[in-house]
């Protein structure tokens, strides 16, 4: 089992496999960054998947594969068979923009993919243009269809920003309903690289906007889960990211690892340890005793609060688009 220098289980993975994408997300990533990390700085699938096991062998039950745009990676099946095949009870998950996914969704499953979560901000053609900088609303709209049609499980993302896409918390709850699937509303984490005219909305502001339709049960944070959830009035459930409270880092059960090999203790944190040179020597203790100081050394809690409490804001210098969100 692998537990943290707070005493908190660490049981879940997220691999970035790339921080290259295809949108240019006014809250990630704008603009293409001033250089991409060189194609041969990235790690094979194989060497990915040396320390993987590692974390597997030692109490990591669920992995998350995310990007940059992750479905941008060739041959993203092979991997996915590799880690399904290793451990078949492994909660095997991938986060996408979703614009490849139409072409991709069949494959992804049949290689042993189970979940996806989906970026959807936005309903209006124009909106998502206006937050992607690209046409993309139809081929998103279209692969999420198809990744219901071959059985994969759906879970939505939206992130709220006030003037943008805060009119549409209704419409993206209702689409949801319809479809059957579960939307988690996730606030606004205030980052450099983000554009700086961006206002995100907090929690409660955006519980409000539900208000404004429903009335709302609130359910709890599900086990680890940083989402916290309700219930509408019909039964329908949606859920709240809310990283500017204290309580969503009580139960932080994640660390992240980069395409380049930096495993990362803290989203919000510029720290992290790379298990790049272990595990180009296949060598497993090395890559371990690097998972064992990260855990070590992990951060009790991010920064995001201060800002909230009176502090100065405190944005993150971290990429999303590197981390993985
Ligand atoms: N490209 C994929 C996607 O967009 O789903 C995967 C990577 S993306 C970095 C993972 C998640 O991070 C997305 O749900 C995205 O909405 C979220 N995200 C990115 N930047 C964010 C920010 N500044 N605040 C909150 N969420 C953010
Ligand atoms: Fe790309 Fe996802 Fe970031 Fe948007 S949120 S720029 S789709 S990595």
């Amino acid at each position: 089992m692998l537990i943290d220098g707070h005493g908190r289980r660490v049981n879940y993975l997220r691999v970035s496999v790339t921080e290259r994408c295809n949108f240019r997300c006014q809250y990630c990533m704008p603009e293409k960054p001033f250089s991409w990390v060189p194609r041969e700085n990235l790690l094979s699938f194989e060497e990915l998947f040396v320390f993987m096991k590692v974390a597997m062998d030692e109490g990591v039950t669920k992995i998350r594969i995310t990007g940059g745009e992750p479905l941008l990676r060739e041959d993203l099946d092979t991997f996915i068979r590799m880690i399904s095949e290793y451990k078949s009870d492994i909660d095997l998950a991938l986060t996408t923009n979703a614009y490849l996914l139409y072409e991709s969704a069949q494959k992804l499953k049949d290689a042993g993919l189970k979940r996806l979560n989906i970026s959807l901000d936005s309903l209006k053609p124009e909106v998502a243009q206006k937050i992607a900088q690209k046409d993309v609303l139809a081929k998103v709209l279209k692969g999420i269809d198809k990744a219901l049609e071959v059985g994969l499980g759906v879970k939505i993302n939206m992130v709220p920003m006030k003037g943008i896409n805060d009119d549409e918390i209704l419409d993206i709850l209702e689409y949801c309903k319809k479809k059957n699937i579960k939307v988690r509303f996730i606030e606004y984490m205030e980052n450099s690289h983000a554009t700086q005219t961006i206002e995100g909305m907090h929690g409660k502001e955006i519980l409000a906007k539900v208000k404004e339709g429903h009335v709302l049960k609130a359910l709890g944070r599900e086990g680890a889960s940083p989402s916290f959830n309700y219930m509408l009035e019909d039964g329908t459930e949606f859920g709240l990211i809310d990283p500017h409270k204290h309580d969503f880092c009580e139960s932080c059960n994640r660390i992240r690892l980069t395409a380049e090999g930096f495993l990362i203790p803290c989203l919000y944190f510029d720290e992290a340890m790379s298990i790049r040179e272990s595990v180009k020597k296949g060598d497993i203790e090395g890559a371990s005793k690097v998972l064992a100081k990260v855990l070590a050394d992990k951060p009790k809690e991010n920064r995001w609060n201060e800002a909230d409490n009176g502090g100065e804001n405190e944005a993150s210098t971290r990429a999303f688009y590197e981390t993985g969100g």
